[in-house]
């Protein structure tokens, strides 16, 4: 495969014109952190994030009194967020077609703050080519017992099993407990051929270590072992967007990481909403550069 070593383009640095109401209402109880900080967090780290979750459709998981109160994961709305939170019309698979969301700018993002929103989880693919995904998520869950160590080891078992296939891949911070392993795609292949192909990978590395991997979702199954949750991959599905805040203690952020720099890390939750310049500091420095860019193309299995 090819590989293409310059990032998007960073877009500048945007400062937001959505009214921000109740700044001060404590979202995140642990660390008393409030609805203004987290507005200020995703205007201040758009412009390195909305290469990776703009212009797709998204899920939000709204938490308006809170993470500690009710949180909901939302698709669709009818026009509440205002006009900086797109709509695109997307056929199901009954045929009727439902407006999914996306956003283009920090307006976009701050919209949906003001909106109770925390997290961002988006598509595999992009509005412009909706059918073809330009990224393949392995999303590894461990088993309660098991520690970051064995996380971060199956994900460079994943990464080395994906070059020998040719495939370059990226580490993911999730914010939680997990890392996923992101995959950039050259959008040609169609849904059901990436769906394939990552449920064929998954369960050939859960057959070849039955010990360590399992590739179905049952909990009962995962004792012990990681869950390599490849269902990121179909059609509607959708996964954590690099920045997005988490919704859990301590507002911890997914945040992309190199292969080196995941050797040293001891947890998937490593930075917080806190660390936006920190976070702004390292998507343009060295050991980011590239990161989750590559003109690449499945090969067949
Ligand atoms: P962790 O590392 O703690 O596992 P995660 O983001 O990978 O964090 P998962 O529970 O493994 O969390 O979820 C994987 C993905 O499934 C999420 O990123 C999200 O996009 C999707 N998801 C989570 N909750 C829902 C939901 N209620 N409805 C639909 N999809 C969901
Ligand atoms: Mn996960
Ligand atoms: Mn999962």
């Amino acid at each position: 495969a090819e590989v293409v070593v310059e990032a998007p383009a960073p877009t500048p640095k945007v400062e937001s014109r959505i009214k921000v109401t109740n700044r001060d209402r404590v979202i995140f109880p642990e660390g008393k952190i409030t609805k203004g900080q987290l507005a200020d967090y995703y205007a201040a780290i758009a412009g390195i994030m909305l290469p990776w979750a703009g212009h797709r459709p998204i899920s939000l998981v709204r938490c308006p009194q809170g993470r500690a109160r009710q949180c909901f994961f939302q698709k669709h709305d009818a026009g509440s967020f205002g006009d900086t939170v797109h709509q695109v019309p997307i056929r199901e698979k009954d045929g009727s077609t439902e407006n999914y969301l996306y956003v283009e700018d920090a307006d976009g993002l701050v919209a949906c703050v003001q909106m109770g929103t925390i997290e961002f989880h988006g598509w595999g693919s992009r509005v412009d080519a909706l059918e073809r995904p330009d990224r393949m998520v392995f999303d590894l869950d461990p088993d309660e017992g098991l520690g970051f160590e064995e996380t971060k080891r199956a994900a460079v078992h994943l990464k080395e099993q994906l070059a020998e296939l040719g495939l370059v891949s990226f580490p993911l911070l999730s914010g939680g407990k997990g890392v996923h392993v992101v995959v950039p795609l050259t959008p040609r292949a169609e849904w059901p051929a990436v769906r394939d192909f990552a449920e064929r990978f998954a369960r050939a590395l859960a057959h070849a270590d039955p010990e360590r991997f399992v590739a179905v979702m049952s909990k009962a199954k995962r004792k012990g072992r990681i869950f390599i949750d490849y269902l990121r991959n179909q059609r509607g599905a959708t996964a954590i967007m690099p920045y997005a805040a988490r919704a859990r203690a301590g507002a911890p952020v997914a945040a992309p990481v190199s292969w080196t720099e995941l050797r040293d890390l001891d947890s998937a939750a490593h930075w917080h909403v806190g660390d936006a310049e920190a976070l702004i500091a390292r998507a343009n420095g060295r050991s980011l550069k590239g990161w989750g860019v590559a003109d690449q193309v499945l090969p067949d299995l």
